[in-house]
C-alpha cells in the first residue's frame, strides 16, 4: 500500500500570484483527502502568518516555515535548528564593525517592515513573530559580509541571501526539513511505502523538489527558470503557473499513480 506525501509552496505555487487564490486545486484536494493523502506548507512565512492564512488543509500542524528553519511535525511538535532569542543574542553581541550595518527584523519597527517588505501592517506585525530566522539588510561591504557569514558559522549560524534580504539562521534547509518530515510520516505508516511529492515555482524550491519521489516545477510568472541538481526522484513540469498549473499536475501524478495505489 502507497501512502502519499505533498509538500507545497505557496506564493506563486498553490496561491495565485495575484490574487492568492486556491479555487482551482480544490478539486484534486478532494481526491487527495480521499486517499487519505497529507498535504502541507512548506514557506519562507511564519508559523503566525500561515495561521492566519485560508488554506485548503490544516495548518500549521504539520508546516515547514522560516525556510526550513522551523518543523511542527504530525502532533504538533515544533522543531527549530537555533531558537530566535539565540540568534538575537548573536546579533546582540556581535562586534560594532558588523553590527552597525545590521538592521535585522527585530531592529524595525513595524512601520519599517512595511516600508521594506511592501506587506500591509497586519502582515508585518505577523512577520515579526520569528521563531528561527531573522531576515536583516546588510548596509556594509561585501567584504564585511563574507567576515560576518565566517563568524556566523563558526557559531553555529548561516547566512543566505532572500531577495533584497539576507537572512541568519541555524542549520539545516527546506529539504532536511522535508527528510525529517517524511521519516515522521513513515513511522506513522510503518506498512505502507511511503511516496513523496513537492511542489515550487522558485530556484529557492530547487532543492526541496529535489528530494522527493516527484518534484513539480510550477513555471513562475518571473519567466525564470530554474534546475533541480541531482533529483532523487522524478522532476516534472507544469503545465500552467500557479493553482491551475498545481492542479494540472497533480492530477496527472494521481491517475498515474492511483494504478498502484
Ligand atoms: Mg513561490
Amino acid at each position: 500500500m502507497k501512502k502519499l506525501i505533498v509538500y507545497t509552496d505557496l506564493d506563486g505555487t498553490l496561491l495565485d500570484h495575484h490574487d492568492y487564490s486556491f479555487e482551482p486545486v480544490l478539486p484534486v484536494m478532494d481526491r487527495l483527502k480521499a486517499l487519505d493523502a497529507k498535504v502541507m506548507a512548506v514557506t519562507s512565512k511564519t508559523v503566525a502568518e500561515l495561521e492566519a492564512m485560508d488554506l485548503p488543509f490544516p495548518a500549521p500542524s504539520p508546516s515547514i516555515t522560516e525556510n526550513g528553519m522551523v518543523r511542527i511535525d504530525f502532533e504538533g511538535r515544533c522543531y527549530v535548528a537555533q531558537h530566535y532569542e539565540d540568534i538575537i543574542a548573536f546579533i546582540e553581541n556581535l562586534p560594532s564593525q558588523y553590527r552597525q550595518y545590521f538592521i535585522g527584523f527585530n531592529d524595525m519597527s513595524v512601520a519599517e517592515v512595511v516600508q521594506h517588505t511592501g506587506l500591509e501592517e497586519a502582515a508585518a506585525m505577523l512577520a515579526k513573530k520569528r521563531i528561527g530566522s531573522e531576515p536583516f539588510l546588510w548596509q556594509g561591504d561585501e567584504t564585511a559580509l563574507v567576515a560576518l557569514r565566517d563568524l556566523a558559522q563558526s557559531s553555529g549560524f548561516r547566512i543566505t541571501q532572500g531577495g533584497r534580504f539576507y537572512h541568519l539562521m541555524g542549520q539545516g534547509d527546506k529539504g532536511e526539513a522535508i527528510k525529517e518530515m517524511s521519516k515522521d510520516y513513515a513511522s506513522l505508516y510503518k506498512e505502507h511505502h511511503i511516496v513523496s511529492v513537492a511542489l515550487g515555482d522558485g530556484p529557492n524550491d530547487a532543492q526541496m523538489l529535489g528530494v522527493v519521489d516527484y518534484g513539480v516545477k510550477i513555471p513562475n510568472s518571473s519567466g525564470h527558470d530554474f534546475e533541480v541538481l541531482n533529483p532523487a526522484g522524478s522532476v516534472i513540469n507544469a503545465p500552467e503557473a500557479g493553482p491551475r498549473g498545481w492542479a494540472a499536475a497533480m492530477s496527472d501524478l494521481l491517475d498515474q499513480l492511483e494504478l498502484q495505489l
